[in-house]
């Protein structure tokens, strides 16, 4: 069930990597809001800054990035000014991460059992016995035999090991999952059968999620909101219903244009011409109008801001009043 408080708001969020050419601006004035139990997918071109945008969420940012300034309010605090220490009292218990490759997040010389026990037993005292029980039971939950307790990381998988990852995400059964391509090491098949795990799991536990991929076959599926990434911005956020049946930003209709759909009738795929902007430099005014199809001489020089329309927001000129 969809709550109607947003359990995160992130506003004006600004992330920048500091380089011998300059700040490098990979997340510019980034708003959003997610509710209680929603998934909201972020998709984008590689590069467009959705990963650093969920990594300053998640506040797992390392030098040279940082927030230069913004909120990030998770259920009502900041999570821009808590030190180290507040946020480890709240990361894992009341919102966990789970990374693109379980490969480089697992540790290979340890069982995913001792893996699970680290990870409870940093945030809480525990019994064994009951450390056991709720190891066996997060497995359980993620569709692993807990005979697995006791398997290395190289002894699963590709979808197991992403499973665990999952189930060490959801230990204490946290109120928001923020997840960075979980799937993108997987085959189709094992995609679509994790993606519908975590929507069951999320439909039992009740937490919200964001979502980050490039995969826009898999959002269409299993998001109910979609925020549309270019060049640090977001461009179009709305129902992911929505976005898709009608895409109205230029980016939008054109990264829609460029992945097959299974229904209605076989269309040509076309790409988007040219390449993303190179973010030390990006281009004044809307920074899609290098490639956009539908440039407008105004497009050159004004940025624009949201417009929104059917309650979907629009950063696009063709947008404004009038025009
Ligand atoms: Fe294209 Fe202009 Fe809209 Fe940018 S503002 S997407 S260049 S029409």
């Amino acid at each position: 069930m969809i709550g109607t408080r947003p359990i995160l708001e992130v506003k004006d969020l600004v992330v920048e990597y500091g380089s011998a050419d300059g700040p490098v601006r990979a997340v510019d004035r980034v708003s959003l809001e997610v509710a209680p139990g929603e998934f909201l997918g972020i998709v984008g071109e590689s590069g467009c800054g959705k990963s650093t945008l969920l990594f300053a969420i998640a506040r797992l940012l390392s030098p040279p990035a940082e927030i230069v300034s913004g909120e990030v309010r998770f259920e009502g605090s900041d999570m821009v000014t808590l030190d180290e220490e507040e946020l480890r009292a709240i990361r894992w218990r009341r919102y966990s991460v789970v990374m693109q490759s379980a490969m480089n997040a697992l540790n290979p010389v340890l069982t995913i059992g001792a893996q699970l026990k680290d990870a409870i037993l940093a945030h809480e005292e525990m019994s064994s016995r009951k450390l056991r029980a709720r190891s066996q039971e997060v497995l359980r939950l993620v569709g692993i035999d807990p005979i697995h307790l006791d398997s290395f990381p190289h002894q699963l998988s590709g979808g197991m090991r992403q499973r665990s990852m999952i189930a060490m995400a959801l230990v204490f059964e946290p109120e928001l999952v923020i997840m960075d391509e979980p799937t993108s090491a997987l085959d189709v098949v094992a995609q679509r059968s994790l993606m519908l795990q975590i929507k069951e799991l999320q439909r039992k536990i009740g937490f919200a999620a964001i979502f980050v991929t490039h995969d826009m076959s898999l959002v269409s599926h299993f998001s109910d909101r979609l925020a549309v990434m270019y060049a640090g911005q977001v461009m179009e956020i709305g129902s992911t219903r929505k976005v898709f049946a009608d895409p109205k930003h230029p980016y939008s209709v054109g990264l829609m244009a460029s992945f097959p759909s299974i229904r209605g009738p076989l269309q040509p795929l076309t790409g988007i011409p040219g390449s993303p902007p190179d973010l030390a430099h990006p281009p004044g005014g809307c920074r899609f109008h290098p490639r956009c199809p539908r440039v407008m001489t105004q497009c050159r020089t004004i940025e624009p801001p949201f417009y929104e329309r059917d309650d979907v927001q629009i950063r696009c000129l063709l947008y404004a009043d009038g025009a």
